[in-house]
């Protein structure tokens, strides 16, 4: 599940622990997380080199070597990334392990091989080739008031299409609107240019928070949905009871009383 609060965390932590330091060896254990890219391509373009800098795109980290290209790392549902020096601490499900000069190794974890590991010109053009919209923490609100407005269909699965705005995924959509009072299955046209206004300003200050908190659900105020995500739960706002419902197959939670139907 990381989204883009938890991106921001995954490249503090790569920031912290992976740049300027020698690759002597990148080692592949399950080729599928490459897509089209082959462990030996993937070695070559990295081994000799040092990661100088990263940037965070939506759900993406995008890493900077000391010459081309670029390394992007996708995180899907379970992804995580650990830093280590000994062979017994490499992390289960470890697919791509960069091993450094100095002894340590940075291990890309991805339990359920929903992640992806692929190189790019740089983030230009990677934006462009996978034809993300705007980055959720970057857009501002008259852009996002404009792309939002202009979409037809149902509030969630607009908000979480990376194809018009990059970084919100199942569970900060679910968030938002439920501090926003809005359902998931709401249709864009049931809302006016003030409505997508409000939702804007929920929607960075529920980032905002979670990225204060450093993305750690627990962490998060008593009054967030987070806590009580499941059918029959007790609503953190107003004690109701918490409903289920499936938008493009995921599960959504609601309260049918904080978000009353439009
Ligand atoms: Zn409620």
């Amino acid at each position: 599940m990381p989204e883009l609060p938890d991106l921001v965390a995954l490249k503090r932590y790569f920031d912290a622990t992976a740049l300027h330091q020698g690759v002597r060896q990148v080692s592949v254990s399950r080729e599928y997380i490459l897509g089209d890219l082959t462990p030996r391509r993937l070695a070559e373009a990295v081994t000799g080199r040092a990661f100088e800098s990263t940037t965070r795109y939506g759900k993406n980290l995008l890493i900077r070597q000391d010459g081309p290209p670029w390394i992007r790392m996708h995180f899907g549902m379970t992804g995580s990334l650990r830093y280590y020096k000994h062979g017994d601490d490499e992390p289960e499900y470890c697919r791509v392990r960069f091993s450094f000069e100095n002894g340590y190794h940075l291990a890309y974890v991805s339990q359920r091989l929903l992640g992806r590991v692929s190189l790019t010109p740089g983030p230009e053009a990677f934006v462009e080739e996978e034809g993300l919209g705007p980055d959720a923490r970057r857009i501002s609100r008259e852009e996002f008031t404009d792309i939002v407005q202009g979409r037809r269909g149902m509030l969630k699965s607009t908000l979480m299409n990376q194809h018009v705005i990059a970084g919100l995924g199942n569970v900060y959509v679910d968030e938002v609107l439920f501090h926003a009072g809005l359902r998931p299955r709401d249709t864009i046209d049931t809302l006016n240019r003030e409505d997508l206004r409000q939702l804007y300003e929920t929607v960075q200050e529920v980032l905002e928070t979670s990225i204060e908190l450093g993305s750690d659900a627990r962490d998060f105020p008593a009054d967030w949905l987070v806590h009580s995500r499941g059918e029959g739960e007790a609503c953190p706002g107003c004690g109701g009871t918490i409903e289920q419902v499936k938008v493009s197959q995921r599960s959504s939670y609601v309260c049918p009383r904080c978000q009353p139907r439009r």
